[in-house]
């Protein structure tokens, strides 16, 4: 199964939701576009986008007389394509490069560390990862495991010790190796903290301070919890001016808006998504890719 098709399983509910709009056979009348504005919300993009993408939609069926169902979806396709941003600069394309690995609890950080880690060992790069969650051991065991499986050196400290110096010594060893790539795991909680969102402000000032490389601050984002992701978003990126973000487990039950929802509101490029446990289930994003498989 190629990538694209894991992707296109994972979102096939909220495919299949809008194909039910545009092939009931019905007029594009006023309820056609109630109906897919309410899909769009049920497809986790939030009540804001999906009025404002219905409403531009219309106006454009209206206006170049588009009726016909792969008509509206090709446009649909194209007008959601563009609530995504536009990235700057890719921080794992982009070496050499120091990134920090934000998220709660679950959403994949660690996963996607090491996904990317085997990514940078193929593709010839010397990468190095860093286990700045102290908070709990088995976390650090984790990174060390994925470590092993990308053949990848890990930087780790005990359990408990000052992550800002757990990077400040990872920084020092990239330094040492030349590094192209560095990938910082940190601690996440169950929710978001004042507590939590203190230390990582840290981590990130005593990062920046030491790195000899642009750092990036990358939030790790489960899209299966939906409209909630956007919240957590918000108060991370509240607190730590993020560069982008990286959604996950769109392979699963996950409906996929949460992506468009969070570009939307944060204006945040979606650098990877996550399509699976596997070290080769991430992949690059691509928003009209994105878009058609939300859409069909
Ligand atoms: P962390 O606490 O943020 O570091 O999260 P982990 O990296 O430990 O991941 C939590 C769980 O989510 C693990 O069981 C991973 O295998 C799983 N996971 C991570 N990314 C994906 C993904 O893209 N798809 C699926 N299906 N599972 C994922």
């Amino acid at each position: 199964m190629g990538m694209f098709d894991r992707l296109k399983e994972g979102l096939s509910r909220s495919r299949q939701a809008l194909n039910e709009v545009f092939y009931m056979g019905g007029e594009v009348d006023e309820d056609f576009w109630e109906d897919l504005e309410d899909r769009l919300v049920m497809g986790d993009m939030g009540a804001e986008v999906a009025m404002q993408v219905t409403d531009d939609l219309r106006e454009q069926a209206a206006r170049d007389g588009l009726t016909t169902a792969p008509k509206l979806r090709e446009a649909l396709v194209a007008r959601l394509s563009r609530e995504f941003a536009t990235a700057e600069r890719d921080p794992f394309d982009d070496t050499p490069s120091c990134v920090l690995f934000v998220g709660i609890n679950g959403a994949g950080k660690t996963t996607t560390c090491g996904k990317l880690a085997g990514k940078a060992k193929d593709a010839g790069k010397v990468c190095i990862l860093g286990a700045a969650d102290t908070f709990r051991a088995a976390a650090i065991e984790q990174l060390e495991v994925w470590g092993e499986r990308s053949d990848t050196q890990v930087i780790t400290r005990e359990r408990g010790v000052d992550p800002a110096s757990v990077c400040y010594e990872v920084i020092q060893q990239a330094e040492k190796d030349s590094a192209d790539l560095v990938l910082i795991d940190t601690a996440g909680r169950l929710h978001t903290s004042p507590e939590l969102m203190r230390e990582l402000a840290k981590v990130v000032k005593v990062t920046r301070k030491r790195a000899n490389m642009p750092v990036s601050v990358v939030l790790v984002i489960d899209a299966t919890t939906g409209q909630n992701g956007l919240n957590q978003a918000k108060e991370f990126n509240d607190a730590l001016e993020l560069d982008g973000i990286i959604v996950t487990k769109l392979d699963g039950t996950a409906k996929g808006g949460i992506a468009v929802a969070i570009s939307h509101d944060l204006n945040l490029p979606i650098y990877r998504i996550g399509v699976g446990e596997g070290l080769d289930d991430l992949q690059t994003f691509d928003a009209t890719s994105f878009s058609r498989a939300l859409v069909g």
